[in-house]
């Protein structure tokens, strides 16, 4: 099937709830911004052998690319509002493969929001790479930052860190565990789209965690210009990842966990608490911003164990 074939099958009815996009038939879409509201956009590329297996399941592939898109639009407060496609697909793709990848998305896009709104196709002789751009809105002025951290403020954190680095290393064979809840936190992210939307005028910065734990706290405290202080014993790890009895080092430095990280005054402790239970999503405090710089780690004894910056690298 050429390019056309494969976007009016396989594409263009992900895109058919959405006027601006033209049913994928002209140049381009065209997007109105409600009033009242920013777009936020933001791309992530995902590549075989780097960001999955060749062999992963198509619709597992096409629901991270959503995810890890969909979380970086939650970590800046914004709900989905379309996607623009990227496909660079291998000569020898076929049309069982597309099929199953279009309903990938499809389920992620119907977990989510938004609408599958323009993109690329083309076929190479490498492996499969995919990019993605995700469009969200967010109330105007409102978005958050990671830029904007306040000495003071407590540290928090949603869901568990480290089950997405546990699970790549039993899928990788290097620990020798099954564990379906594992695995499926690596293939299968949540990105935290209600709680970021709700944590406008709540927290005074977020960032999705990509990178890992320490690293995006990194993130958050250079680019604050403050410091912060977080306890290993506070850190919320699942019952599947304790059982593995892990390094916890590894654990907030592994990455892929696409959960919140965000600080917040005090005074929103109690707001931040009502928040975790009508969402039914752990929220836990961790620790806190200081007037320093740089990111100081703590272990069970209150001992500084030296970790400073670390995490993911991408190249
Ligand atoms: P052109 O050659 O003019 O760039 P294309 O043939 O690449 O146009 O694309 C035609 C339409 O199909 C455009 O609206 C484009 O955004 C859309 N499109 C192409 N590939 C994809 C894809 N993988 N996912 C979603 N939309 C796509
Ligand atoms: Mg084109």
């Amino acid at each position: 099937m050429n390019e056309f074939g494969i976007i009016a099958k396989h594409f263009a009815p992900l895109a058919k709830n959405f006027d601006g996009a033209l049913g994928l038939k002209d140049d381009a879409v065209i997007l109105s911004p409600q009033s009242g509201y920013d777009l936020v956009f933001t791309k992530d590329a995902l590549v075989a052998d780097v960001h999955f297996f060749v062999d992963d399941a198509p619709k597992l592939i096409a629901q991270k690319l959503l995810a890890v898109n969909v979380s970086d639009l939650a970590a800046m407060g914004a709900k989905p509002v379309g996607y623009l496609l990227a496909i660079m697909l291998p000569k020898s793709t076929d049309d069982k493969w597309l099929a199953s990848f279009a309903r990938g998305l499809s389920v992620g896009i119907s977990k989510w929001g938004g609408h599958l709104i323009g993109g690329d196709t083309v076929s190479h002789n490498g492996e499969l790479a995919l990019s993605l751009t995700a469009i969200g809105e967010v109330p105007q002025g409102k978005a958050l930052k990671r830029s904007t951290a306040q000495a003071g403020d407590a540290v928090f954190v949603s869901g568990t860190i480290g089950d997405s680095y546990l699970g790549l290393q039993i899928l990788k064979g290097e620990i020798k565990a099954q564990s379906e809840y594992l695995t499926n936190r690596y293939h299968l992210p949540s990105p935290r789209i209600d709680l970021g939307h709700r944590l406008i005028g709540v927290a005074n910065s977020c960032v999705d965690i990509s990178d890992g734990l320490v690293a995006d706290l990194c993130h958050i405290a250079e680019y604050s210009g403050v410091g912060a202080k977080i306890n290993i014993a506070d850190i919320p790890f699942s019952a599947a990842a304790k059982q593995l009895n892990p390094n916890p080092i590894n654990l907030i430095t592994g990455g892929d966990d696409y959960e919140l990280l965000f600080t917040a005054p005090a005074s929103a402790q109690t707001a931040i608490e009502s928040l975790a239970k009508e969402l039914a999503l752990p929220i836990t405090k961790i620790g806190e911003i200081t007037s320093g710089a740089g990111v100081v780690v703590l272990d069970n004894s209150g001992t500084d164990i030296g970790i400073r910056e670390s995490g993911y690298k991408h190249f």
